[in-house]
């Protein structure tokens, strides 16, 4: 029996998730969990191959969620605007509030500050305002979090 804290990392096919649990599955003191839309994904069966248990889910769906997050000590939690645009905002709801129905003890999200208050309404920047609002919903919920503002990755000079 696996008595390690598991933790649910998302996006864990991509850039920041996949960095998390990488990191994660090196210092091996938790179990890791990834999220993904398709379990047969290469990168999905490469981080199986490292040790990750693979949950299939979708942001677009909280029973997935739920059951993804099913006897998970903590999740890690990135939203993708990207692909999904104004879409972002409803996964991430959708993601917090499976994390807060799940009772998870420490949730880490990624979001980024709101440009629109800072410029006082001068500027929309959609990707980051999203992010904002996605960090005070989780703190009205009163879920242990953590918010991590990532800058302009290195990486995205290589590609
Ligand atoms: P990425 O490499 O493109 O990977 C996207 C990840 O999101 C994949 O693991 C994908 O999983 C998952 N995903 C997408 N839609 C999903 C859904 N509906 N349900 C569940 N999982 C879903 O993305 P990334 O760069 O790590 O993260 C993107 C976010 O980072 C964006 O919101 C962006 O604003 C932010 N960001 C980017 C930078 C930068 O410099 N690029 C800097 C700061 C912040 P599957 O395909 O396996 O399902």
């Amino acid at each position: 029996m696996n008595q390690k804290k598991i933790i649910l990392v998302t996006g864990a096919t991509g850039a920041q998730g996949g960095s998390v649990a990488r990191a994660l599955l090196a210092e091996n003191k938790f179990a890791v969990r990834i999220l993904t839309r398709n379990a047969a994904s290469e990168k999905a069966i490469a981080l199986e191959s490292e040790g990750a248990e693979i949950a299939e889910g979708d942001m677009d769906n909280m029973d997935s969620l739920k059951a993804a997050m099913k006897d998970c000590y903590g999740v890690f939690g990135v939203t993708n605007f990207w692909e999904h645009f104004d879409k972002e905002y409803q996964q991430g709801i959708n993601l917090i509030n499976a994390v807060h129905e799940s009772g998870i003890q420490h949730f880490v999200l990624h979001t980024l500050p709101d440009y629109s208050k800072l410029s006082k309404g001068k500027y929309s920047v959609p990707h980051c305002d999203m992010k904002a609002a996605l960090q005070e919903y989780t703190k009205r919920k009163g879920i242990p979090a953590t918010f991590v503002h990532i800058a302009f990755y290195y990486e995205n000079f290589l590609s």
